[in-house]
């Protein structure tokens, strides 16, 4: 089958088997890449509009007690600030946000054991209370399945755990021992058991990926059919042993964002940080690529440059929350508007109409 044809074949199916998905990478033309871009475009305008959802991103600590070699905030890095906000930093975050008319909320850290499980519940249980219409998110790693769960209990709505790798060999190849694929599998499936929506995801060239690889990654978000997907290119941070490794490729990340928009037509899609950082216009060639969220960063101006994953991850100016206005300038430049709702995933609302 050519590319073109396999191209058409995930616009009609949503699907390609491992082989087909390794054919499509390793063989695609520019033209290809035109083809899947224009049919990603038109499906996420099918299920969206030209409404892309906001989100507020505070990074609220950037201890961890991991080690994940690519990642600037591993336990290892003794050059890293260590920051951690209080629940009322953060309740001044939202507040902000509320006022910037943001309706989600993601909370996102290292797996800190210094900001208790028991904190973060208060903390979840405060934001909802506060601001009632509003969504949370959580993004604090691997637990256990009651902590999800109280996390739940206490308000929490979405949970973004990206997988990394579907593949064993290579997820050993990015973490330490001790980590392992299977837990990170087995705390997505325990995530969407429990009832969250769901975000999975990973790094487009991380060392040593390969094209089988990212095959694996396509059939494990198929098999997991999460609400959210959050990819963005693997970008070498200078105190981590990844540091020398070449970063991932803006336009892998692009041709990959349009590949996930067909195979999950009304997924959730961030165009991510660091598809921002890789280039000055990734977030808006994300969208034009399929991708329908963006994450602008809510986090107090004091610490924003120490929740540093990689180098030069951008952290002042137009990636801010604060900034809402000049990114709704650059968004209707392309033809696409802010959203204000809480921008809940269509699945869920599927769910409850036939329930
Ligand atoms: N601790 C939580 C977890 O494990 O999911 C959330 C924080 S973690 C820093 C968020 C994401 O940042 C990771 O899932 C990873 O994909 C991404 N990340 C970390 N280092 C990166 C790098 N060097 N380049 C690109 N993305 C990176």
């Amino acid at each position: 089958m050519s590319t073109q044809q396999l191209i058409h074949q995930l616009a009609r199916t949503q699907f390609l088997s491992a082989a087909q998905w390794q054919t499509l990478f390793a063989q695609h033309t520019q033209e290809d890449a035109a083809t899947l871009t224009a049919l990603a475009q038109n499906t996420a305008k099918t299920y969206f509009g030209n409404r892309i959802y906001t989100r507020g991103l505070i990074e609220f600590s950037n201890y961890c007690r991991n080690d994940c070699y690519y990642c600037g905030i591993r336990r290892g890095n003794r050059l890293a600030r260590r920051y951690r906000l209080t629940p009322e930093d953060i309740l001044a975050c939202c507040r902000e946000g509320d006022r910037l008319g943001f309706r989600t909320f993601v909370l996102q850290g290292g797996e800190d054991p210094g900001f208790s499980d028991d904190l973060l519940c208060q903390t979840i249980e405060q934001i909802k209370a506060r601001f009632v219409s509003c969504a949370v998110t959580l993004s604090v790693g691997e637990r256990p399945r009651s902590v999800y769960q109280s996390f739940f209990d206490a308000g929490a709505d979405r949970y973004l755990l990206r997988h990394e790798t579907a593949n064993a060999q290579h997820y050993r190849r990015l973490h330490p021992p001790g980590l392992s694929l299977e837990h990170r599998k087995e705390c997505l499936w325990t995530l969407k058991d429990i009832g969250f929506q769901v975000g999975a995801g990973f790094m487009v060239g991380s060392p040593g990926q390969t094209d089988a690889d990212l095959a694996e990654d396509m059939l494990f978000l198929k098999e997991l059919e999460p609400h959210m997907v959050g990819i963005g290119p693997f970008l070498p941070h200078s105190a981590t042993p990844f540091a020398a490794c070449p970063p991932g490729s803006t336009e892998k990340t692009l041709f990959l964002l349009s590949c996930i928009r067909l195979m999950l037509p009304q997924v959730l899609l961030p165009a991510t940080t660091a598809l921002g950082t890789a280039a000055a216009d990734g977030r808006e060639r994300g969208i034009l690529a399929g991708a329908n969220v963006v994450m602008p960063n809510l986090s107090p101006l004091s610490v924003r440059k120490n929740y540093m994953l990689y180098d030069n991850k951008i952290c002042t100016g137009e990636e801010s929350a604060q900034s809402v206005a000049q990114l709704q300038k650059h968004l209707s430049a392309i033809g696409y508007a802010l959203a204000v709702d809480r921008g809940d995933s269509p699945l869920v609302k599927l769910k409850k109409k036939e329930s």
